[in-house]
């Protein structure tokens, strides 16, 4: 896919619950438990959305990054039959895995998952993304059968993902996310900054905006026009309009008419594989 086809499918990823502490009275919608991120997961799908981006929780809503809760949620999603690409979350649960500790969801082999390419202030957080550990973690996306996303939260990540393909590890085309707007350090989340991280790719491969809070619409909105592909979901932003709480399937739902607005086709999951080449 070119990257600036406007005809070509939309993929839309919904990303459903992220690795925040559960507060449901700040965060009454954020799904927490396992049951509940299934049930938000197969919504975001029935209302469009051609990958789901999951992070796994224990049954009291801790974030966990213990393959076997992961193995739950992707049991639960094959006995309900989801058809969007699951696309597993090889974070720190909220800074409690590190490093290696982070892949144990790849030994599931799904089709995807995250590949965060390099370090980075994450709120409070550090999240290391130091070569060796790159470069072991591309290994073992490679090992597992697994199509990196790579995530890219700042502007030198997009120069270490050139390198590791460089070096052999990743393989062209790449999945891009950048990802903006986060809050403790990371790029700001603007028309300018996508255009910067865009122009540094090459022009087929695939890329997509994740950004944090209000920034979230109107980005989605940007890339539509722009060519690339949109993440949107409760991770990274919970609130439909001021004072409103979203849920999951009003934000793709919201997508999905912005893209018919802008004659922009959404993908369906097996579009997205062949665009994104899983
Ligand atoms: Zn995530």
């Amino acid at each position: 896919m070119s990257n600036m086809d406007l005809t070509a499918p939309l993929v839309i990823q919904c990303a459903i619950t992220g690795s925040i502490d559960p507060d449901p009275e700040r965060r009454p919608n954020l799904p927490s438990t396992p049951e509940a991120i299934v049930a938000d997961t197969l919504a975001a799908s029935r209302a469009g959305a051609a990958v789901v981006h999951l992070h796994a929780r224990l049954p009291d809503g801790t974030p966990t990054q213990d393959r076997e809760a992961y193995r739950g949620l992707v049991a639960a999603l094959d006995d309900a039959a989801c058809e969007a690409i699951v696309n597993l979350s090889c974070g720190s649960a909220g800074g409690r895995a590190i490093r290696d500790e982070r892949l144990g969801p790849l030994e599931l082999s799904p089709e995807m998952a995250s590949f965060g390419c390099g370090s980075i202030n994450f709120r409070e957080q550090l999240l290391e993304g130091d070569l060796p550990f790159l470069r072991r973690m591309a290994e073992n996306f490679r090992a597992f059968g697994v199509r990196p996303e790579v995530e890219c939260f700042d502007t030198g990540h997009v120069g270490l993902a050139l390198q590791l393909r460089d070096e052999g590890l990743l393989d062209a085309p790449m999945v891009m996310q950048f990802v903006l707007g986060v809050p403790g350090s990371g790029v700001p989340a603007t028309v300018g900054m996508v255009e910067h991280l865009r122009a540094m790719i090459p022009g087929d491969w695939p890329w997509s905006v994740c950004a944090i809070g209000r920034a979230q619409l109107a980005l989605n909105t940007y890339c539509i026009l722009a060519g690339g592909h949109v993440r949107t979901g409760l991770e990274d932003n919970l609130w439909l309009r001021r004072g409103e709480h979203a849920t999951n399937a009003v934000l793709v739902e919201r997508i999905v008419r912005i893209a018919a607005e802008l004659d922009r086709p959404v993908a369906t999951p097996d579009e997205a594989r062949a665009i994104l080449g899983v």
